[in-house]
């Protein structure tokens, strides 16, 4: 039997959960006050994600950066790979809120789409 001390961050309370497993599988958690502690725990530690927000260049916009996410979250193990991607990518301006900047981004099933729209600058 082994024991995992994680952070729960689904919201401001930040519980912390002690989780003793055993064979990989997990045996209890304790320290949650909610069932969203639980569900957090168990995919934090079978198959974590993260959201991801960065930045691509942009041609003849107004701002040289233009600020973009993934459409959910993606496998925490594949950030490093969506980053390589990100930094290649260079876009044209105009851009709209929530257009495609990458699609299917490394066959993962997620998008990476503008977080802002920014316009041509005349
Ligand atoms: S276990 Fe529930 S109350 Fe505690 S941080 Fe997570 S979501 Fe919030």
């Amino acid at each position: 039997m082994n024991s995992e001390i994680l952070v729960c961050i689904i919201c401001p309370k930040a519980c912390i959960l002690n989780i003793e497993m055993e064979n990989e599988k997990i045996i209890s958690i304790l320290g949650n006050k909610c069932k969203r502690g639980v569900d957090y725990a168990e995919k934090e530690l079978t198959n974590p994600e993260r959201a991801l927000s960065s930045t691509v260049l942009i041609k003849g916009g107004v701002l040289p950066l233009l600020p973009v996410r993934s459409s959910k979250a993606l496998p925490k193990d594949s950030l490093i790979k969506v980053m390589e991607v990100i930094d290649k990518t260079e876009v044209v301006a105009p851009v709209k809120i929530g257009d495609i900047i990458v699609k299917n981004v490394s066959n993962l099933g997620v998008d990476i789409i503008a977080s802002r729209s920014m316009r041509k600058v005349i």
